[in-house]
């Protein structure tokens, strides 16, 4: 044991072995975190698809809307792109068959001829160099311009769209070719002669009309092979589109994810195709911008994650709430008030635990009992008793075992659990410096025994399985505390264990006996009691017997006690006398006339019923009173005197005899034994033995004799075994004699030999053939 804890801090300390309220708070926490998390980790996922696909369905419906119009759109743009390829073709036929021969007076006319606008053959240093309109020669191309553009390009021959011509103004449709030699044409048609194409061929004015719908940034046309046909920003247009390195998805690119690994972009390109005439004429490429729908995305994920924080610290409030309820609970459950001590109730969950436990702890256990407590309790009253309590508790606590544990057991017991301890040697040390913590009045003057702690102790080996076993064993200990206090203590050892068993077994027999009496598992035999002078048979005395299954004898002081301390005294008792009565009954039946003596226990007298049960007995085996007598022993008078003599007045008064038997050996008092309602008394067997050993002067028997008859009251010796002891007794004047000189106990058949042989003492008599009497004459 630590220092003195407060239980508060030990059931703290404990909760975390037994899966209780700290444990199930622990877990509860656990399990309300992790699913709060995951709870906002698939929300933030619900609301991002949710999003993604909105823009999806959105980018779709809008490509979808614009799809027929492209498709008119790129068809006029073919027919433009024929017709100005068709006049291209025919300039360029014209160029090869001229050569250097043609000139721009040749141009105007072959314009004239195929309808265009303008013809212009570009120089090697990019100046135009023939045209049909005059003033255009001699001029050069700016950087940049779309010419310059294809020039520089390499390509073969491109269209552009239809754009003002830099010089006049006009919107003319231009489309270029490159000679074999090197030489570029320029064919310009006025967009006026194409006046029903040119809306839609207008690629860029639809691409431009897309951008205004929600969060379209850019619209690119691509070609089958990803050049740029056409873009929004009339930018980019002939270059080719890179390819996507990697599978992206739109949901990937917005971001925002707690396990995000790719970067989130700004745009994204959704591609849908385009087809014409069944044949795919490339790809619309939508670029949706995602910052709306990431900031929509990110506003929803705070809201989501406010509620679940608010949530998660609601729960964390009703955890705390029950955890503080439940330990209150607990406190009320398994702290005992008044010492502030763990209960019996939290002893058995602690032990319940270790005992379950593997591998297991070396573990004892040890009872602690306050002798004389009740008493103390009494005397001084209630409040004194707690303080005594309390004090014992603090002092054991105070001595700081190691791998000790107290628990306040029952009203004047502790218990303690004590792990790892180093050997049996250091649990007898240990109890030895325990049994001092018993507190004592300034100059209280009482025994020993009274003044030391008395302990049973258990070392709870791998055999015991059950709380309830170990708990049974360490009592059984503690019972075994010798009284005489020279060892404090008793551990539990396999002889108890027998004991228990043994006592168990003879408790199961008398409750046998008592559902059947006539088995005769408890049976009766028979001692005479003589008249001194005469010698003939005055009396015999009922001595109890059993016939056990598991044991060759039980002697009757031993199930008499078991039978006392169980509850099976009364019953047994009435069958006894039942049993006795029907033995004079067969007496008298037989014409002999003895009385009989019964045993009677304190149990039996002090029941409320007890004079009407005697009576009942007589009358219906038909038994004279005056031939019954009843032996009870001085202890009787012990609990309540008065109420058991009152109860003997009463028998007396019916006629029945009473003696008291073992005298001398109790609390015997002469004085008392005339207010007495007895007639006999039976001098203990130590005063007859003590004949034979000591001298005339040392001795008291007789003088026991004469006191008693002073009272006016007859003797009876038991226990005489030597001629010796019989003059003595005789010449004291002693009543009546009875021990083995005269009989052993007898069956009821050799009782009744003995009365017609009285003065033949036969040492072969015994009860029963095959059983043995109980040594006592061996
Ligand atoms: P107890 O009533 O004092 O009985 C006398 C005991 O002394 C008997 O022992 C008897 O056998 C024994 N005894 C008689 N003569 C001699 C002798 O010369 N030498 C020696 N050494 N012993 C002698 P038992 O039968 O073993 O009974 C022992 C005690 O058991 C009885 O003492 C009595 O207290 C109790 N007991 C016996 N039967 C009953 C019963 O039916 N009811 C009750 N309540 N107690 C009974
Ligand atoms: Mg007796
Ligand atoms: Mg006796």
């Amino acid at each position: 044991m630590k220092k003195r804890r407060t239980f508060r801090r030990q059931v703290d300390q404990m909760f975390r072995k037994p899966r209780d309220v700290g444990f199930l708070s622990k877990v509860s926490l656990l399990l309300v975190t992790t699913f709060l998390c995951l709870a906002l980790i698939m929300i933030s996922r619900g609301i991002k698809k949710h999003f993604v696909k909105e823009l999806e369905i959105n980018a779709n419906n809008l490509a979808f809307g614009y799809n027929h119009s492209l498709t008119k759109t790129v068809e006029a743009s073919n027919v433009v792109s024929q017709l100005i390829n068709e006049k291209l073709e025919i300039i360029s036929g014209f160029i090869s068959n001229y050569g250097q021969g043609l000139t721009s007076e040749d141009l105007k006319k072959i314009a004239l001829m195929i309808s265009v606008e303008e013809i212009d053959i570009y120089g090697d240093s990019g100046e135009i160099r023939l045209s049909n309109v005059d003033e255009y020669i001699g001029w050069i191309p700016p950087d940049n311009h779309p010419v310059r553009n294809f020039i520089l390009s390499g390509a073969t021959s491109h269209i552009d769209p239809i754009r003002d011509n830099t010089i006049t103004g006009h919107a003319v449709l231009y489309g270029y070719a490159r000679m074999e030699d090197g030489q570029i044409v320029q064919v310009g048609i006025n967009a006026k002669v194409l006046q029903n194409l040119i809306q839609e061929f207008e690629v860029n004015d639809l691409l431009r009309e897309m951008l205004t719908h929600n969060n379209v940034e850019y619209v690119k046309y691509i070609s089958a092979s990803r050049v740029i046909l056409d873009s929004s920003s009339g930018e980019e247009i002939g270059n080719v589109l890179p390819e996507n390195s990697q599978e992206e998805t739109l949901y990937d690119a917005i971001g925002i994810g707690l396990f995000q690994s790719v970067q989130p972009k700004d745009y994204f390109d959704v591609y849908e195709p385009v087809y014409i005439n069944g044949q795919n004429a490339g790809d619309l490429v939508i670029g949706i911008s995602l910052e709306n729908t990431r900031n929509a995305v990110k506003e929803l994920n705070r809201s989501v994650t406010v509620v679940l924080i608010m949530l998660y610290l609601a729960a964390l409030l009703m955890i705390h709430l029950l955890n503080s309820k439940n330990r209150k609970l607990s406190y009320l459950a398994y702290e005992d008030e008044l010492t502030k001590l763990p209960n019996h109730k939290y002893l058995r969950r602690i032990l319940r635990y270790e005992l379950n436990k593997s591998p297991r702890d070396k573990i004892a256990l040890v009872l602690i009992d306050i002798p004389r407590f009740t008493r103390v309790t009494i005397a001084r009253g209630y409040e004194k008793g707690n303080v005594i309590l309390r004090t014992i508790a603090k002092n054991i606590e105070a001595l700081n075992i190691p791998g000790a544990e107290l628990f306040r057991y029952s009203d004047e017991k502790f218990m303690m659990l004590i792990k790892n301890y180093d050997s049996k040697e250091s649990l007898m040390g240990m109890m030895d410096a325990l049994s001092s913590a018993i507190p004592m009045e300034d100059g209280e003057n009482i025994e020993k025994r009274f003044r030391t702690l008395t302990f049973g102790a258990l070392e709870v080996t791998e055999k015991y399985r059950r709380v309830g076993e170990a708990l049974v064993d360490v009592m059984i200990a503690m019972d075994n505390v010798k009284e005489d206090g020279a060892k404090p203590y008793a551990f539990f050892d396999e002889a108890m264990e027998e004991r228990i068993k043994r006592e168990n077994l003879i408790d199961k027999e008398l409750r046998t006996a008592i559902e059947n009496p006539h088995e005769e598992i408890i049976y009766l035999a028979f001692q005479p009691i003589v008249d001194s002078r005469s010698e003939n048979v005055a009396a015999f005395e009922a001595l109890a017997r059993m016939n056990s299954k598991y044991y060759d004898f039980v002697p009757p002081l031993e199930f008499i006690e078991i039978a006392e301390k169980n509850g099976l005294m009364v019953p047994l008792g009435q069958i006894i006398l039942e049993k006795a009565l029907d033995f004079i009954k067969n007496s008298d039946d037989q014409g002999y006339s003895v009385r009989i003596a019964v045993n009677i226990s304190a149990i039996q007298v002090l029941q409320e019923n007890f004079v009407s049960m005697v009576k009942k007995a007589l009358t219906k085996s038909g038994v004279k009173p005056s031939d019954l007598e009843l032996e009870i022993t001085e202890t009787v008078f012990l609990s309540n005197y008065d109420l058991v003599n009152r109860k003997l007045g009463q028998l007396k008064e019916l006629g029945v005899l009473i003696a008291i038997d073992d005298f001398g050996t109790g609390y015997s008092s002469f004085a008392r034994l005339k207010e007495l309602h007895v007639d006999t008394v039976k001098i203990d067997q130590y005063f007859i033995g003590r004949i034979s050993t000591l001298s005339p002067k040392e001795l008291i028997t007789g003088d026991i004799i004469n006191m008693v008859h002073k009272f006016g009251l007859k003797t009876v010796a038991e226990g005489i075994e030597t001629q010796k002891e019989r003059d003595y007794l005789r010449d004291a004047g002693c009543d009546f004699l009875q021990g083995y000189l005269y009989s052993r106990p007898l069956s009821e058949e050799k009782s009744f030999s003995y009365i017609k042989c009285h003065s033949i003492m036969d040492d072969n008599i015994t009860i029963e053939s095959g059983k043995a009497e109980n040594g006592m004459l061996s």
